[in-house]
């Protein structure tokens, strides 16, 4: 895969990234974080990736509570934020954060929801199948806590996992319009908060007899 540049920045974006970004209709977002309990495991990593590649990656500190810059970007309702699997991202990132993101995309939901085809719909697995790209995942359970001393192999992992989202969802939408299931899923996402409020309150199966 080609390596391709982003740009780091320390506790939030800048103010010119943020006014660039604002520009945009529609952004790829990810989080690392140090595991899969937001309540337990801290929030490292907030990447993101508008539709002209500019791919930034957003150290977060221990204990740091605000990101004024990315709240600003990531609650803005005229900006679509496409994430996979957005139910933990929205979760991670309301609970170290207090950003209530809208409006979101999620292209493992969308995919779920079209690609009944297949099993198989995991990030790798999508991309590979909508862009012919092979995903680099060895460094997907890694230590992402030393966040000022990542290794070049994490920061290009982190920074590709957001750079075909905006692509893939723009195939994911063409399907679910062919076959006639995006209100449906623009209604999932709509629900994806309300998943992200039990989450945090960890309730489980409350939908199941
Ligand atoms: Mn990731």
């Amino acid at each position: 895969m080609d390596f391709k540049d982003f740009q780091i920045y320390n506790g939030d974006l800048s103010k010119a990234m943020l006014e660039t970004y604002l520009q945009t209709d529609a952004i790829a977002v990810d989080t690392e974080t140090m595991g899969l309990l937001p309540q337990r495991d801290r929030l490292c990593l907030v990447q993101l990736c508008d539709g002209d590649d500019r791919v930034s990656v957003v150290r977060i500190d221990r204990g740091q509570t605000t990101a004024p810059h990315l709240k600003q970007l990531l609650e803005a309702t005229q900006i679509t934020k496409i994430f996979h699997f957005a139910r933990f991202d929205i979760t991670t990132l309301r609970h170290h954060l207090d950003i209530q993101v809208t409006p979101i995309f999620c292209t493992k939901l969308a995919s779920k929801l079209i690609r009944t085809y297949s099993p198989k719909h995991g990030l790798k697995d999508l991309i590979q199948e909508l862009e012919g790209v092979e995903l680099d995942k060895s460094s997907q359970s890694s230590d992402w806590g030393n966040s000022m001393n990542l290794s070049a192999a994490q920061l290009r992992y982190a920074a590709n996992d957001v750079r075909y989202l905006i692509s893939a969802r723009q195939k994911l939408i063409t399907m679910l319009e062919r076959e006639e299931r995006l209100e449906l899923a623009e209604q999932c996402f709509q629900c994806l908060p309300v998943f992200a409020s039990l989450d945090l309150l960890q309730y489980q199966g409350i939908f199941d007899h």
